[in-house]
């Protein structure tokens, strides 16, 4: 399904599927429920006009986002999304789920996120850049290394960061690195960050497997995106035995009995920019996609994929959420139903802002740390938060996706409730 339909066809938007997981935990919550409503009303809400000249002398007008949902435990954390179907709704959710994640993973930090309603395959080079700039000084009156740090997302990258980075400090009048994490690493940016959201996919995912008793050895994997999210967790679990035998991406579904071949598929992409007509498998049709025999499914590229009727369908034991929001309250009960564990996106794909905050803190410092180190320390995270979610989750007898709601919120109301109401 594109993400068109996912607000036609009666289907629930974004931020009422987020809204819907909040009722799902409130019960949980005892005396801090009291509270809940704040997790219902995004704190700051930003909308700014970019004007851009194109280079053929036009101009066209774009739509930016920033919305800071919740900064109760520190500032605003969460990417940049350039798409064409970006809007309000998706970005107000996004930084919902960037709080709830954040506090499931104990990081110091809010939620935030922000977003041009714009093909980023349809700019030059020049003029995705002057938008990047002129979107950072719109919206450079919210962020700062104290109050909101932007990180890549669909469709932006350690470029767009770079640019982010440059005019926030061009306007400021001084070198301002820790603005925004997933920087290239000779500007500030730290090793491991590109890979970190796919290793985090990979390493809870392995961590839940193994407490399922599902062999990774042989799994036959499901992939839906191919960026940097869906290229990475895939390299990972064929290194690991896998078999990566669907992959899906916005251009072409391709499949391959035996395992796609990873490396050979990435040599394929950097080349063309998407992996359509990559010879070493069959294309399939899209909705065959989530037919395919398979035991581990990875959605890794956009929200509202894996609907009621998919899950009525899909053969695996597990999901492994890579995207944010990928899977529906009423597709989550059908799963659930039917057995197939789900780790939810606030902790399965947080490796990334993780990693994100280390290269914060290294910024901050102006000390940086090895790749191995920066590896131990992220794993160490992610197993505990995954744990402890997991505890939880036994605990109150509830899925993975509400023991850790039931972690974060209650993170956050108690930070919420100890400040107060000001003024009073
Ligand atoms: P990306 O832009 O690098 O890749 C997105 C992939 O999704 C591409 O392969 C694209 O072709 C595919 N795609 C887009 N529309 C599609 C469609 N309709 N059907 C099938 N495939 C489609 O983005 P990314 O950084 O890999 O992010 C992917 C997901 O992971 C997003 O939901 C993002 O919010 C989430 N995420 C990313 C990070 C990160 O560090 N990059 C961190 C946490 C969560």
């Amino acid at each position: 399904m594109d993400k068109l339909s996912y607000t036609s066809e009666g289907r629930t938007s974004a931020w009422s599927t987020y809204l819907q997981q909040i009722d799902r935990v409130t019960s949980y919550l005892g005396n801090l429920s009291r509270w809940i409503d704040t997790l219902r009303h995004p704190k700051r809400t930003l909308i700014v006009d970019i004007p851009l000249q194109m280079d053929n002398g036009t101009i066209r007008h774009f739509e930016g986002y920033r919305v800071q949902h919740n900064l109760s435990r520190g500032p605003g954390k969460g990417g940049i999304r350039y798409h064409p179907r970006v809007d309000l709704n998706e970005v107000m959710a996004l930084s919902a789920w960037m709080t709830i994640k954040c506090a499931a993973v104990n990081l110091p930090y809010g939620g935030a996120k922000g977003g041009i309603r714009v093909d980023p395959f349809k700019l030059s080079e020049g003029e995705l850049e002057r938008l990047t700039r002129r979107y950072t000084s719109e919206i450079g009156i919210i962020i700062g290394p104290q109050k909101d740090i932007p990180a890549p997302d669909v469709g932006t990258n350690s470029k767009v960061m770079a640019w982010i980075m440059d005019t926030y400090s061009m306007n400021l009048g001084n070198t301002v690195t820790g603005v925004v994490t997933g920087k290239p690493i000779h500007l500030g940016g730290s090793l491991g960050r590109e890979k970190a959201t796919g290793r985090g996919v990979f390493i809870t995912g392995c961590e839940v497997a193994s407490r399922e008793n599902i062999n990774i050895k042989n799994a036959r994997i499901a992939i839906q995106g191919f960026g940097n999210v869906g290229s990475e967790v895939a390299r990972l679990f064929e290194t690991a035995g896998g078999k990566v035998v669907v992959i899906q991406d916005h251009t072409a579904t391709l499949y391959n009995n035996k395992g796609i071949n990873i490396s050979e598929l990435v040599k394929w992409q950097n080349k063309n920019k998407n992996i359509l007509g990559f010879p070493e498998a069959d294309p399939i049709d899209k909705e065959a996609f989530w037919e395919t025999q398979m035991d581990i499914l990875i959605p890794a590229a956009l929200e509202g994929q894996i609907t009621k009727e998919r899950a009525e369908i899909i053969s695996c034991k597990l999901v492994l959420e890579g995207a944010n929001g990928p899977t529906y309250p009423d597709a989550d009960d059908v799963l659930a139903t039917r057995g197939i564990t789900v780790v939810p996106d606030v902790i399965c794909n947080a490796g990334g802002v993780t990693v994100s905050y280390f290269e914060w803190v290294q910024d901050m410092a102006s000390f940086f740390w090895s790749e191995d180190e920066i590896n131990k320390r992220s794993d160490k995270i992610m197993i505990d938060a995954m744990s402890h979610v997991w505890k939880k989750s036994k605990e109150k007898k509830c899925s993975l996706r509400t023991a850790a709601y039931i972690v974060a919120c209650e993170r956050i109301l108690m930070a919420r409730k100890d400040r107060g109401i000001y003024p009073g």
